[in-house]
């Protein structure tokens, strides 16, 4: 009797019982994935959207939609960007669509426009729904609060600059730009495949130099060769831009956060545009 109820104390005090009773919680892509480990560290946190992978149009590895149909919670983006999985997420009573509920901006293609985390006040939004999906609203406060820090910095940051036109690969700053006063001129459409033709680049060069803009704005995850094209034919120097759709293996290795991201971002933007 005696050794039994020790067995049966060891079972309960041994890390793998502790593990299966972790909550899994499936995340669309990183920032979603961030948000989660922020608010419940001790929740099970997969994010189906693989290092160096952008996430329009992610296709499901059918591991990934058994992953969607027993996870705890599965937090995700609607109105078309990932379309595989909102079919799988569909009618699931703990799948949540984080873009309901936030003030959102019309797309280029009609949709709404789903590149909300790069607006730190609508992330904050994202943040704290998280935290009450996962069942610990308090637990968002920290991460506001860095979050309320950060649009500060970007207002302060870009106050006062010589320019304000954001020249970038694909249409992912709108919601940084409405939220800064910025204009974003986008390369292509929403997603960052769309192929533009030779005469679409030259229109693109010609567009550039009549806003004046001297720099064109690649992002890590996508061929910067559009943005070298248009910048070479428009006399502009190119940088990158992270639109922090996922994180690249050298970025994760070297310990980024959508924080250091997001600083080095406003960063690149103030040289871009010659903020005081
Ligand atoms: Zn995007």
């Amino acid at each position: 009797m005696v050794l039994i109820l020790s067995a049966a104390l060891l079972a309960t005090g041994c890390g793998g019982s502790r593990s299966a009773n972790r909550r899994a919680v499936v995340a669309a892509f990183y920032p979603l994935a961030f948000a989660a480990e922020n608010v419940a560290p001790d929740a099970n946190v997969t994010n189906l959207t693989p290092t160096g992978a952008e996430p329009h149009d992610l296709e499901l590895t059918p591991r990934q939609v058994e992953a969607v149909q027993s996870a705890d919670a599965v937090l995700y983006l609607g109105g078309g960007f990932m379309p595989a999985l909102e079919d799988a997420a569909r009618g699931r009573p703990n799948a949540v669509d984080l873009l309901s509920g936030l003030d959102l901006l019309p797309g280029r293609d009609g949709r709404a426009d789903p590149h909300v985390w790069l607006d730190p006040t609508r992330y904050a939004s994202i943040v704290q729904r998280t935290a009450e999906v996962l069942g610990r609203p308090a637990a968002a406060d920290r991460t506001v609060a860095q979050l309320e820090a950060l649009d500060r910095a970007f207002r302060r940051g870009l106050a006062s600059c010589e320019r304000r036109e954001l020249v970038t690969s694909h249409a992912a700053f709108e919601y940084l730009a409405d939220a800064y006063g910025l204009d974003e001129i986008a390369l292509t459409g929403l997603a960052p495949e769309a192929e533009p033709s030779a005469r679409d680049i030259e229109h693109l060069a010609s567009v550039v130099r009549d806003t004046g803009a001297t720099t064109v704005f690649y992002e890590p995850l996508v061929s910067r060769k559009l943005a070298e094209t248009v910048a070479r034919e428009a006399g502009a120097r190119t940088a990158s831009l992270d639109p922090l759709e996922g994180l690249t293996s050298d970025e994760l290795a070297a310990g980024a956060t959508y924080f250091s991201v997001m600083r080095s971002n406003l960063a690149v933007l103030r040289k871009a545009l010659g903020c005081r």
